[in-house]
């Protein structure tokens, strides 16, 4: 079977482990690659900064007096999958067994990317200034985004591919997120000798628990405690317990309010047993929120129509370098990329989907 050049290059790209930190075979194959479709890439330093042995990329495709649009992937899969050999069952791309993550998340924005530079280096129509963005450790807090050089770009607007779900469907928001820890701080004693003299963290921090409303909280917010550790013996009255969590609102200022009354809860409870109960928050990635009316929103709607596709904008409840992108001044839109069960081994992408992606970017950047 004579396989399209997108899906020989999603093969090709997915069999090419890069969990994050671990990026560097991946960059390499892209440097050349993207080398021999005439776009010199270059790597900052992100990954010396986060402990990875490779950088963001980033390449300029000249084009025509229109505005530069910029195609963003990251390169990094939520884990490795050393040993991954691609299967088409069904018309699907799969991992051989499901003995691994396929990848497609991302590796299909990345094929998609290739293919539309290969299109306008081959074709003899004009076409806009496309710039690309490969990104490191999206997996990992979105870390490559984060030390984007801004300046190294020369795009206002720009595409990233990297939302589960439909071709054809796009971001419309995202959450802002924020991981909090709660420190439970209590007093040790003997458990058997002298009970009476400590303060137990973890009997506080059941408190706080069971005080705090966790799951959806409102039509916009979502709350979540994941883990719990303390103490340190069964003799030993616990004089320290954490807790750790996240909040994620559409409404930034829903979440903080969380964050207060959550702080608010873990001193009072904690106070009244004599102990002591701090939060600590920090935010993982900003909110974002796709104004309908922009160019690049309203390109891709053009675009969708001109070839047929059900346009639908949806709302996320995770992230991704389009939050930290818009945050930062480009206004990005985050596109289906007809991936689903993403970060499982059942991950998959439809062949036709593959294909569908590169016939709407390639639509995207004629009505651009
Ligand atoms: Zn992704």
């Amino acid at each position: 079977m004579l396989l399209e050049p997108v899906v020989q290059e999603f093969i090709r790209l997915a069999e090419i482990d890069s969990p994050p930190r671990q990026e560097r075979a991946l960059a390499d194959y892209l440097l050349a690659r993207c080398a021999e479709l005439g776009v010199q890439l270059s790597e900052d330093d992100a990954g010396k900064e986060i402990g990875g042995n490779a950088g963001n990329l980033y390449g300029f495709l000249p084009g025509d007096e229109r505005e530069p649009l910029l195609l963003c992937a990251h390169m990094d899969t939520v884990r490795s999958n050393h040993g991954l050999k691609v299967v088409i069952e069904d018309g699907k791309l799969c991992s051989q067994g499901r003995r691994h993550i396929l990848g497609a998340d991302d590796k299909v924005g990345i094929a998609a990317i290739l293919e539309v530079l290969r299109r306008c280096q081959e074709s003899r129509h004009a076409h806009p200034p496309i710039e690309v963005l490969f990104t490191i450790a999206e997996e990992t807090g979105l870390l490559g985004a984060k030390s984007v050089d801004i300046t190294r770009l020369h795009s206002k607007h720009g595409l990233v591919l990297d939302a589960g779900g439909r071709v054809g469907t796009v971001v419309k928001r995202s959450p802002v997120h924020y991981e909090f820890l709660i420190k439970v701080h209590g007093r040790a004693a003997h458990a058997g000798n002298s009970p009476e003299a400590g303060i137990n963290a973890i009997q506080i921090a059941a408190q706080i628990v069971g005080a705090i409303k966790l799951g959806r909280i409102d039509e916009y917010t979502t709350a979540n405690i994941g883990k719990i550790t303390g103490g340190a013996a069964i003799n030993i009255v616990p004089d320290y317990a954490e807790l750790t969590g996240e909040v994620r609102s559409h409404r930034p200022e829903r979440a903080t309010e969380y964050l207060e009354s959550l702080s608010a809860v873990a001193k009072r409870i904690a106070a009244e047993y004599g102990g002591r109960g701090e939060v600590e928050a920090t935010q993982s990635f900003p909110a974002m929120q796709l104004d309908e009316g922009s160019r690049i929103a309203v390109a891709t709607r053009d675009a969708a129509a001109k070839i047929g596709l059900r346009y639908e904008l949806v709302t996320k409840g995770g992230g991704s370098d389009a939050n930290i992108l818009n945050s930062r001044g480009l206004t990005c839109a985050n596109l289906g990329i007809g991936c689903y069960l993403e970060h499982s081994n059942e991950e998959y992408v439809a062949v036709a989907d593959l294909e569908k992606l590169v016939e709407y970017l390639m639509a995207i950047c004629e009505v651009w």
